[in-house]
C-alpha cells in the first residue's frame, strides 16, 4: 500500500481514534507516527506516504536544563558548575510553541532538576496545559514520599542515574546506595521508569548488577551512556566499549536497553525513524537558555523573543543541516 496519501485538511481528534488514549501525532518520511504520552506507545503508519510540505519541522523530544545547580560532584558531570536557571514563564512559553508544531515530549534535566524552585509547578502546568509527555533525569536522591505525592499525575516517565552498585555508585555519586534503593520506591510510585547508566571501566563489570536491581525496583528500560570526554575524565576506552558490546549481545533480562545516538555505532539498535535525524529528532535547551543539538555541543543559538521554531531554523542552517 506505499503511496497511500494523506490529507492535511482532513483534521482526526486524536483524542477519539481511542475513547481512551491521548494520541499526537508526527509527519515525516517514515509516514504518520502516533504517540500516547500516558503508556509511551508509538505507532508508525509507514504504509502513508507523506507530502515533504507537510513533514513535522519541530523536534520529536527536546530536553531542557532547568538548573544548573546540583549538590553532587561527579567527576563526568558535563553541566557548568554556576547558578543558571530558567524562568517558569520562559519554558512554558518555549514548550507551548513547540507542543504547537510537533513536539511529542519534554525531558527536563540540569543540573539536578527537582532542585529548580517551580519544577512541581512545572511538571503539573506541562501535563496540564499541553499535550507533550514530561519526563525528567535525576540522582534520585530528593525524591521522598513528599515529593512523589506532588508529581503523580504530572510525569509520565522518569530516568534515574545509577552508576555502578554499592561501593562503585558511592564513590562517584558520594551518596549512599543503600538510600538510593529506597528513593527508586518512591519514585516508581510516580510513574514507569527507566535507569540511566554511565559506562566506564568501573561500572562495565557491574552491568548485570545494575540490571538486576534496576529490573527489582520496578524499571522497564536501563540507558547505557558510554563515558564522555570531560575536563580530566577520559572517554569510554575502545576496550570498554568492546566489553559493552559483548555484555549487550549477551543480555537476556527483561529491561530494553538503549543507548544514546552518538554512542550507538556498533550496537544492534533498532531506530523505525532511521530518516528522522539531527534537530528533527532532537534538541537541547541548556540552563543558559542557549539551543544546541546535545548537551554535550558547543554549537548553540541563544533563544530570543522570535521564539524556538526560529531559532532552530536559525541551528539547522549553521550545522547544514538540509530541510527534508
Ligand atoms: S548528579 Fe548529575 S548533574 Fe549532579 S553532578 Fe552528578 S552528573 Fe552532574
Amino acid at each position: 500500500m506505499n503511496g497511500l496519501g494523506v490529507d492535511a485538511r482532513s483534521e482526526v481528534d486524536p483524542t477519539s481514534l481511542d475513547g481512551r488514549r491521548q494520541w499526537k501525532w508526527r509527519f515525516s518520511t517514515a509516514g504518520v507516527h502516533l504517540f500516547e504520552r500516558n503508556t509511551g506507545l508509538n505507532v508508525l503508519l509507514d504504509e502513508i506516504s507523506v507530502p515533504i510540505s507537510l513533514h513535522t519541522r519541530a523536534p520529536r523530544q527536546v530536553s531542557i536544563a532547568l538548573t544548573n545547580r546540583c549538590d553532587l560532584e561527579c567527576a563526568h558531570c558535563y553541566a557548568p558548575k554556576s547558578r543558571d536557571e530558567l524562568r517558569f514563564d520562559t519554558i512554558t512559553r518555549w514548550l507551548a510553541e513547540l507542543d504547537a508544531a510537533g513536539t511529542l515530549g519534554v525531558g527536563f534535566g540540569g543540573g539536578e532538576p527537582t532542585l529548580h524552585p517551580e519544577f512541581v509547578k512545572l511538571c503539573q502546568y506541562v501535563a496540564q496545559e499541553t499535550r507533550l509527555s514530561v519526563s525528567f533525569t535525576t540522582h534520585g536522591h530528593h525524591v521522598d514520599n513528599e515529593l512523589a505525592e506532588r508529581l503523580r499525575g504530572s510525569v509520565h516517565f522518569i530516568r534515574v542515574s545509577m552508576d555502578g552498585v554499592w561501593a562503585t555508585y558511592e564513590s562517584i555519586r558520594r551518596r549512599s546506595f543503600a538510600e538510593l534503593l529506597e528513593r527508586l520506591r518512591d519514585v516508581r510510585s510516580i510513574s514507569r521508569c527507566g535507569v540511566n547508566v554511565v559506562v566506564n571501566d568501573d561500572t562495565l563489570p557491574e552491568l548485570d548488577e545494575v540490571a538486576r536491581v534496576s529490573a527489582d525496583a520496578g524499571a522497564c528500560e536501563l540507558l547505557l551512556l558510554p563515558q564522555m570526554p570531560v575536563r580530566s575524565v577520559m572517554a569510554a576506552s575502545v576496550d570498554t566499549l568492546q566489553g559493552l558490546r559483548r555484555w549487550v549481545d549477551g543480555y537476556k533480562g527483561p529491561l530494553k536497553l538503549c543507548i544514546n545516538e552518538s554512542s550507538a555505532e556498533g550496537f544492534p539498535t533498532c531506530d523505525a525513524l532511521v530518516q528522522e535525524r539531527g534537530l528533527r529528532a532532537y534538541a537541547h535547551i541548556d540552563a543558559m537558555g542557549v539551543l544546541k543539538p546535545s548537551s554535550y555541543s558547543d554549537t548553540g543559538v541563544q533563544l530570543s523573543d522570535g521564539g524556538v521554531m526560529q531559532a532552530l531554523d536559525q541551528l539547522a542552517h549553521g550545522l547544514a543541516e538540509n530541510d527534508t
